[in-house]
């Protein structure tokens, strides 16, 4: 599923092509990616509307509209499992899985193509409402170590849930949370508030390094249909030091790396990197 690094390429890469564009029509092949909208609702809300900004926040994509100079809610898009967006020239008929369209005023196209249907591209009246609940932007400068240690220590949560939970921070996923946790050398299962200092600042560390090398390499295409808009695969994938490696030498120290499920979660780690928080029994 795409992540912080992958959204914000599709972000950046969509933005130059549909930023100040007007929406004149729209095409709804597949409801449900409305997420509760009817079509004639969703066409009155945006059609006309212009595209103010292009931007990123945790997984989401908006797409800030404006009527008349007035801000005018927003698109909010999850790719999720498989969706992708990219533009092109404006064709009689979209292609299979194209799952919601938007007809902009230079003859071209914004598509959202789908093919598993769990995607999501969804009117919002109230944008900052919509996203209130989300845990902080982890590249943002207000998210320091000191931040960070604040949150894990008052919380008892195993670090691997607690990181995918988006309330929590913004952004990260399975791919992400596992090498972060790898790299910062904290075991999946450790309790937040068992955490030193220090651990707090190698885990702010390794996080932010991992994403913004991520992002320089467009995100990861592993086991996703992740597409940039320009249809390229992301590079990031061959930097993965436990993410799919299960049976591999740790890079680092060269025990074997396990996989095993944390919370529902396929987790990866290495047990001699990571110490377990408890002693086996026995
Ligand atoms: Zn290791």
């Amino acid at each position: 599923m795409p992540e912080l690094p992958e959204v914000e390429t599709v972000t950046r890469l969509i933005r130059p092509s549909v930023a100040g564009r007007t929406i004149t029509g729209t095409y709804v092949g597949w409801l449900r990616t409305l997420g509760g909208s009817t079509k004639p609702a969703f066409r009155r809300a945006v059609s006309g509307c212009c595209i103010a900004t292009v931007r990123r926040r945790a997984k989401h994509i908006l797409f800030d509209l404006e009527r008349d100079g007035k801000a005018a809610g927003a698109l909010a898009v999850h790719l999720r499992m498989t969706g992708r967006l990219y533009v092109e020239r404006r064709g009689d008929t979209p292609a299979a899985h194209v799952r919601v369209a938007l007809d902009l005023d230079d003859g071209k196209s914004l598509q959202f193509h789908d093919v598993r249907k769990f995607g999501r591209c969804v009117f919002v009246k109230d944008p900052d409402a919509f996203l209130a609940h989300l845990g902080p932007e982890p590249l943002e400068s207000g998210f320091t170590t000191q931040v960070l240690w604040n949150a894990l220590r008052v919380r008892r949560r195993q670090l691997k849930p607690l990181l995918l939970d988006q309330d929590f921070l913004a952004g990260l996923g399975n791919i992400y949370v596992d090498e972060a946790l790898h790299a910062a050398r904290l075991h999946p299962e450790r309790r937040a508030n068992t955490l030193r200092k220090p651990d707090a600042a190698r885990l702010h560390t390794a996080i932010q390094r991992i994403l913004r090398a991520a992002i320089e390499r467009q995100g990861a295409s592993f086991d996703t249909f992740y597409r940039t808009p320009e249809g390229q695969p992301g590079d990031y994938q061959h930097e993965f030091q436990v993410y799919s490696k299960t049976g591999q030498p740790c890079p680092r120290c060269g025990a074997t790396i396990r996989r095993w499920v944390v919370g529902q979660r396929g987790t990866h780690a290495c047990l001699r990197c990571q110490r377990p928080p408890r002693p086996p029994a026995g």
